[in-house]
C-alpha cells in the first residue's frame, strides 16, 4: 500500500467492506470500526488526499462539503440538537493513523474538552 492507497481508499473504491451511511460522487461516509462514542462516523473524500496539510484552494469546495455531509449525518443520527464534534487529526502528534483525509463525527454522549 502506498501513502495514497490506504484502507480508506479501498473502502471508497468498494474493495473493502464498511458500514456505509452516505455516498455520492465525491464523498463516502461510514461507521468507525473502533467507535469512541455512540455515534462515530468517518467522512472521507473519494480523492486520496493524505492529510489536511495537503489541501489547496482547489479543494475548498470539497472541504466544505465534508463538513456539510457531517452536519447532515448528525441530523440523521439524531445528535444535531444535543451536540456533536467534528475532528480532523493531522499527522502523528495529533494521532492520525490513516493517511487519507477524514473528518470524524462524534456524538451521542458528553465529550470532554480540552481533548487529550
Ligand atoms: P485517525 O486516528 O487517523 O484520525 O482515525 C482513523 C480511524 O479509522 C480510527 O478511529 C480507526 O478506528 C478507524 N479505522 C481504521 N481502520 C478502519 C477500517 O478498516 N474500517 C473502519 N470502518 N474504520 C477504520
Amino acid at each position: 500500500m502506498t501513502e495514497t492507497d490506504t484502507v480508506f481508499g479501498k473502502i471508497a473504491r468498494g474493495e473493502l467492506e464498511a458500514d456505509l451511511v452516505y455516498q455520492d460522487d465525491e464523498i463516502v461516509a461510514f461507521r468507525d470500526l473502533n467507535p469512541q462514542a455512540p455515534v462515530h462516523i468517518l467522512i472521507i473524500p473519494r480523492q486520496p488526499i493524505a492529510t489536511l496539510n495537503d489541501v489547496s484552494v482547489a479543494d475548498a469546495t470539497l472541504l466544505g462539503r465534508l463538513l456539510q455531509v457531517a452536519a447532515q449525518l448528525a441530523k440523521q443520527e439524531g445528535i444535531a440538537e444535543q451536540g456533536y464534534r467534528t475532528v480532523i487529526n493531522c499527522n502523528a502528534q495529533a494521532g492520525q493513523t490513516v493517511y487519507h483525509l477524514h473528518v470524524h463525527l462524534l456524538g451521542g454522549r458528553a465529550l470532554q474538552w480540552p481533548p487529550g
